[in-house]
This record gives C-alpha cells, structure tokens and sequence, in this order.
C-alpha cells in the first residue's frame, strides 16, 4: 500500500497495483498548478490558445438594427391600417445596402429597398422579402399579411451587447471564438503562455524511423505519436529523442528536461522487467503519487514530480508522466490520465469528452476490477441508435487496430463480459471543431 493526498488534503490509502482510473485522474488534478504567465498575442495567432483573461465586448454586434433579408423596409405601424386580407402600396423612396446608409426620411407611405446586412432607416422596424411584393415603377404592394410587424430585422447588440461577457478566460480559443473576438474588433488577445512538454521514449531496442533495423530492434513508434499528441494539444513539445535503459543516461535525461519543461512524458521501462529504471529514477529524482493503475491497456504508468537538481526540492520541478511502452497503453494512457491534466495546467476549463450510449455489435471480453479502453468502430444506424464493434485485437502494441478505431469502448471498472446487444458507452475520437 502507498499513501497519498487524496482531493481534500486527507490521506488516503490505495493499492499501488490496483488505483482506479477514477482516482489517478482525481489525483492528477490534484498536483496541477496552472500556469500564471500570459503574453499578447495577434488574433490570428490565437486559435487553440488559452484566454489569460475574460474578454467583455466594447461595442454592440451587430452595431445598429439591420436587414436580415433583401426586400424592402417600412414602418410595420403601416400593416394594421390594411385591415384584415388588406394590401399595402409604399413609394419606393430610396435604397440601402449594407455600407451604404439611407440617410433620408421616410414618410408613412413610403418605403426604402434594403439589402440583407444595411442599417434599418430611421423609422422603420420591418422588411418585407422582395418575393413577396409587385414592384410597379416607384411602387410596391404587398398582401398586409405577408409580413408580421417587425419581421426580418436583426437588432443592435442582439449578438452581443456592448459591456456583457463575450468569452470568459480559460476558453481555449476555437474557430468561433476568433471570429466572434474579430467582430468586436479586437487584433490582440491575452492568453496563457504555452505549456512547455518535453518527451523522449526509452529502450535499447528502439531505432528511429530512417535507421537500419539492427536484429532484434524496433522503430520508436511512440515518439510519433506523442509528437501528434501534443501538437493537437497547441503545447510547446520538445522531442528529446531516444534514451538508453540505463540508469545514468535517464537520469540525465529527466534532470535535463525539468530544467526547461513543465511535464516531462516518457514512454516504456515503466513496469517490472530488469531493465525498467523509469519508475526507479522517479523515486530517487522525485516524489511518486503512483506508478500502477486498474487499468487496460495502460496497467504501469508512473505519476509524480521530477527536480532537476535531483533530489526533492533542488532546482526546478516538472511533473512526469512514465507512460507504458507498448504503443497503444501510450496512447490510451495520454488520453486518458495526461491530457486532461495538461489542458488543466495549461489553464484551460475544458468540457469532459462526452460519453454516447451505444449498442455493442459483437461479444466482449471484460474483467471486473479495472477499466477498458477497447478500440471500436462506431456508426449511427437509420433509427439514430450508435452502434460499434471492435476492431479487431486489443493487444497493448496492436496500432493497427488503434489506427482502424473512431471510437473508444469505454467498460467501466467493476462492468464484466458484454454480449452482443448490450449497451456501451463509447467516446468517440473525432471532435468537429
Ligand atoms: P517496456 O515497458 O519498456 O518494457 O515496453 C513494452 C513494450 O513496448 C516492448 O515490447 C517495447 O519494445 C515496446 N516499446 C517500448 N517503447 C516503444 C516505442 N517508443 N515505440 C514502439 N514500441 C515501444
Ligand atoms: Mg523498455
């Protein structure tokens, strides 16, 4: 048993063999500081960034009540005087385009041809659509019934008002979010810096891709997808490339890299064969929350904190992940327990990824006491109903699987075998924005 700060500050026992999802995930938390720093950056730089602050909108969008449809505007006071099955016949005394302003008066007779997006004239409040009318020379008629008094007329300050919150701060800023800040007519915003994270995979095995392979080695996968990992993330990543299992040149490694890095990720020398020194390292450099989770794939995962001085306290401290070896418990295991925890840090309040319900096309396997994160291939049916199947085998280094899957099966940790037909919840990979 290991003992650790649980979210209150109490100390709570766990078995380090046997710590539920649910509680490294709470514990992760529990150890992430966000970052304070921020800096100014342009608009268009922006996008996946990190909002420092709330941003209130200066002006009113849009800036003055305006056409919604092309058609003609006139005061709808008009409409009651038509009676009911009435029409109405209006002089066409001007015209409006968006940019370009009718300035003059418009007398009750009267109407002025509008463009979708030009400024109501003063005095008008509706616009009828110029398929619904007969156009004559300067005239127009109309059915009274065509159009409801104030119809087709957008307001000011309907989007935003001028002074309510537009964005609040910890928003990471997406496509929306750049051109809602554009239409208030800001060109700089303050964001968090970003998260700097470095990342090497271990292994005397290992070989980078444009290598020979030697007998008995492999390419480091895993360096390439964290890589891609963290580039969706927008995080200053640092590639700090293959390191040898070998207790010196990983603690070299870790020192160095929680000089400059707020997370140190490695991958592999996490479990408990002969050359598996992560764990090891992190305890001697470091303070380790915990190093084995109820969890598939995923079951050794290192959590703590490294000092580059390397002893507790000495010099700077960078959190560490030392996620497993085997390239999808990599992948799983960032999305699940480090993700979450980088968006944290990175200052971002980020909604869960949702869970959907699903049906389950074939037989799972599953035992209780751990959760699953089997890799699936999920489609909605005509009736709206998700359904999924996996993908085929759910070894820990299987990645072509990985690669095949939308969708993780996600089984709870006290869920058991599943038949087909029977409920799942699913998270699906793709997000739209
Ligand atoms: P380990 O935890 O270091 O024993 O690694 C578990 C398994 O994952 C072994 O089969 C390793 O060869 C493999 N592995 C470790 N690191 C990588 C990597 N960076 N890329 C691909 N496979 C890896
Ligand atoms: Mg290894």
């Amino acid at each position: 048993m290991t003992t650790l700060n649980n979210l209150n500050g109490c100390v709570a026992q766990f078995d380090p063999q046997a710590l539920p999802v649910s509680a490294a995930q709470a514990i992760v938390l529990q150890w992430v500081t966000p970052l304070a720093a921020s800096e100014r950056v342009p608009l268009r730089d922006a996008l996946d960034r990190v909002l420092a602050d709330d941003v209130v909108s200066p002006i009113d969008v849009p800036a003055h009540d305006n056409a919604a449809m092309d058609g003609y505007a006139f005061d709808g006071a008009r409409l009651a005087s038509a009676g009911a099955g009435g029409a109405l016949r209006l002089t066409v005394s001007g015209k409006a385009f968006a940019g370009h302003p009718f300035d003059g008066g418009v007398a009750p007779d009267a109407c002025v041809r509008i463009m979708t997006g030009a400024p109501m004239p003063a005095g008008c409040d509706t616009v009828v659509p110029q398929e619904r009318v007969e156009r004559a020379g300067d005239a127009v008629s109309f059915a009274a019934d065509a159009v409801a008094r104030g119809a087709n007329r957008r307001h000011k300050g309907e989007d935003l008002a001028a002074g309510r919150p537009a964005l609040a701060a910890g928003r990471m800023l997406r496509a929306a979010d750049i051109g809602l800040l554009a239409s208030l007519g800001i060109v700089e915003v303050a964001v968090r810096r970003r998260l700097r994270v470095a990342y090497f995979s271990t292994g005397d095995e290992l070989r980078s891709p444009g290598e020979p392979l030697a007998p008995g080695a492999i390419y480091d996968s895993n360096r390439y997808t964290l890589g891609a990992m963290l580039r969706r993330l927008n995080v200053d990543a640092i590639d700090l490339g293959i390191v040898r299992d070998e207790p010196v040149a990983l603690e070299a490694a870790l020192r160095g890299a929680a000089e400059t890095a707020d997370v140190v990720l490695t991958s592999g020398g996490v479990s408990v064969g002969e050359a598996d020194f992560t764990r090891a390292q992190l305890q001697s450099l470091g303070d380790v929350a915990f190093w084995s989770l109820a969890m598939r794939p995923g079951r050794p995962l290192a959590f703590g904190r490294v000092w580059s001085g390397g002893r507790p306290g000495a010099g700077r401290a960078a959190l560490l992940f030392g996620l497993p070896g085997n390239p999808v418990a990599t992948m799983v295991t960032f999305y699940q327990i480090v993700r979450p925890a980088l968006l944290a840090m990175a200052g971002a309040k980020a909604q869960p990824v949702p869970l959907i319900p699903a049906v389950c096309d074939a037989p799972v396997r599953k035992r209780a006491g751990r959760t699953e994160f089997q890799r699936g291939l999920a489609a909605r049916g005509d009736n709206g109903q998700w359904r999924v199947a996996p993908t085929g085998s759910q070894s820990s280094g299987a990645l072509s699987t990985m690669s095949a899957a939308n969708c993780f099966l996600v089984l709870a940790h006290d869920a058991t075998d599943l038949d087909a037909g029977d409920p799942v919840d699913i998270m699906l990979f793709d997000g739209l924005v």
